[in-house]
């Protein structure tokens, strides 16, 4: 039996890769990753230069430990819907096998592609612990209370050992990798973008050479630090934005260059403390929570959970917007967010929520506009979990943050950014304020701003509104709104 392995791109790696491990079962291997132009051109690809760069690491080092065990990635360029039924024909593969992915697209390019096949399409779990849609409450529907949802996790969840990786992998069948080679020099996109690799890696190091390197070893390295040392504190360092507390793994979920059954079971074994370990693992099943949520209520891409925030009466401030994409609002948490954003491809996540707070609540700009913000920008830009991070940081969403609690920069940057240090670090302009002053220059004695080479409005904004007034303005608006008999 020949079957074809499609990584799709939320599963690129070799340990715990249920599709891999069940075709090398079979007999012969053909592995193809498909290069979708949307996720390396420049242009389709937007201000995405730190996932290409990630992408491309991870891709890379696919490949290599493929060979290094005896077959080889096929890289080709394309549309999967396009490529995959005409690589199927050709490699005259019995099955193609796949990981399920679960956003509301790669659900409907499955059900596309199986129907353009003459073969098989088995799809076979691993994107999340538990397949989304399984976990139901007592009256059979999806959760919408998140501690009910882990509450029934934590009893239902048998999170089996990983699968290790294969020692060896089958060569490409004999005619395979040269009818593929002949095969796709006619498809000259193909042969750019495979060219264009290294030089957009290039590209997006040279933003910023201090990021995440992506693939399955970096991955790992980083699962192993995590739980046998930082773990220890994240209880505490977690929500500090100035310290490096968390795991960071959420780009190698994203990509899959580590399963969330590894994660799972590292933590499990290794970390000492009961509090860090359950905290952890509390963050996971957020995840899972995500990918169920979307799972079953795919129109949340389109519209907020709560029906009372369908016509909400979002203001379209494109002046505000670009303050807030640029890092220019004057509240320098919510600025050095941006500039994080831009700078990394990450935020640390309550900057994400003080960030997306702030845009829709004091600049009551729709949550949206934010959402697809981050994901474009975003390594981890994740649909499921972006999307459920901006619906509760937005109180619009399923389980979300209660629409009148509104964070407040200052104290938020008080509270965890201690000495600003994460502030002083992307926004370079604001290092020599004194700490008394760093979440709130504009309070500060114009002699203190002197010292510190600064005048605000000519070197870093004065704020572009004023919190108390911000907050009493969305509570008004949103009174009204929901007086008016809105569904709620
Ligand atoms: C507005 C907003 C947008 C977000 N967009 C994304 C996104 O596109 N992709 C993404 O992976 N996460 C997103 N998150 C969740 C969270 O911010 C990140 O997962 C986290 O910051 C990643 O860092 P880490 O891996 O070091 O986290 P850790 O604290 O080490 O957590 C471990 C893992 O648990 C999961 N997790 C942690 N917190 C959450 C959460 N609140 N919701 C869902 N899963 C969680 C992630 O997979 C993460 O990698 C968003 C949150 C908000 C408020």
């Amino acid at each position: 039996m020949r079957t074809l392995v499609w990584f799709r791109g939320n599963d690129l790696r070799l340990r715990d890769q249920v599709p891999l491990h069940t075709a090398t079962h079979q007999g012969e291997v053909v592995l193809v990753y498909v290069l979708e132009p949307g996720q390396w051109s420049p242009v389709a690809a937007g201000g995405a230069p730190h996932r290409r760069r990630y992408l491309h690491q991870i891709v890379e080092s696919l490949q290599r430990d493929i060979e290094e065990r005896g077959s080889r990635l096929l890289l080709v360029a394309g549309r999967p819907l396009d490529v995959l039924p005409w690589l199927a024909a050709g490699c005259e593969v019995d099955e193609v096998v796949a990981q399920r992915q679960t956003d509301p697209e790669a659900r409907q390019t499955a059900s596309r592609l199986e129907a353009m096949l003459s073969v098989p399409l088995r799809l076979l779990d691993g994107e999340t612990l538990v397949a989304p849609g399984s976990m139901r409450t007592t009256t059979g529907g999806p959760y919408s209370v998140f501690t009910a949802f882990a509450k029934a996790s934590s009893r239902h969840l048998d999170v089996k050992r990983p699968i290790p990786a294969p020692a060896r992998l089958p060569p490409l069948p004999v005619g395979v990798a040269k009818w593929v080679a002949t095969a796709t020099q006619q498809t000259k996109e193909n042969a750019r973008l495979l060219d264009r690799l290294p030089e957009l890696d290039q590209e997006a190091s040279d933003i910023h050479g201090a990021a995440l390197h992506g693939g399955e070893r970096e991955a790992l390295k980083r699962l192993k630090h995590f739980v046998a040392e930082k773990a220890q504190n994240y209880v505490d360092a977690r929500e500090r934005l100035d310290l490096d507390g968390t795991s960071r793994l959420s780009a190698d979920l994203r990509f899959g260059s580590v399963s969330p059954r590894q994660i799972w079971t590292a933590a499990t074994k290794a970390i000492a403390s009961d509090a860090a370990r359950g905290r952890f693992l509390t963050q996971l099943l957020w995840r899972e929570f995500a990918y169920t949520t979307l799972w079953d209520r795919p129109e949340l891409l389109k519209q907020p959970f709560q029906a009372r925030f369908a016509r909400f009466p979002w203001r379209r401030d494109e002046r505000a917007y670009a303050a807030w994409v640029e890092g220019r609002t004057g509240y320098p948490v919510v600025d050095a967010a941006a500039r994080q954003l831009v700078s990394e491809g990450y935020v640390h996540n309550r900057a994400r929520m003080i960030a997306a707070s702030f845009l829709a609540k004091h600049l009551l700009v729709d949550f949206r506009q934010g959402e697809s913000h981050y994901l474009n920008w975003l390594i981890d830009g994740d649909i499921a979990q972006n999307d459920l991070g901006w619906q509760w940081s937005s109180g619009s969403g399923c389980d979300a943050q209660p629409y009148f609690r509104i964070f407040n920069p200052v104290t938020q940057g008080q509270r965890f950014d201690p000495e600003g240090h994460y502030v002083r670090r992307y926004v370079p302009e604001l290092s020599r304020v004194p700490t008394r002053y760093i979440h709130a220059p504009w309070l500060a004695p114009s002699l203190v701003m002197t010292g510190a080479g600064l005048q605000l409005d000519r070197d870093y904004p004065a704020p572009i509104v004023e919190h108390a007034g911000a907050r009493h303005r969305f509570l008004a608006i949103a009174a009204e709104h929901f007086g008016k008999g809105q569904p709620g």
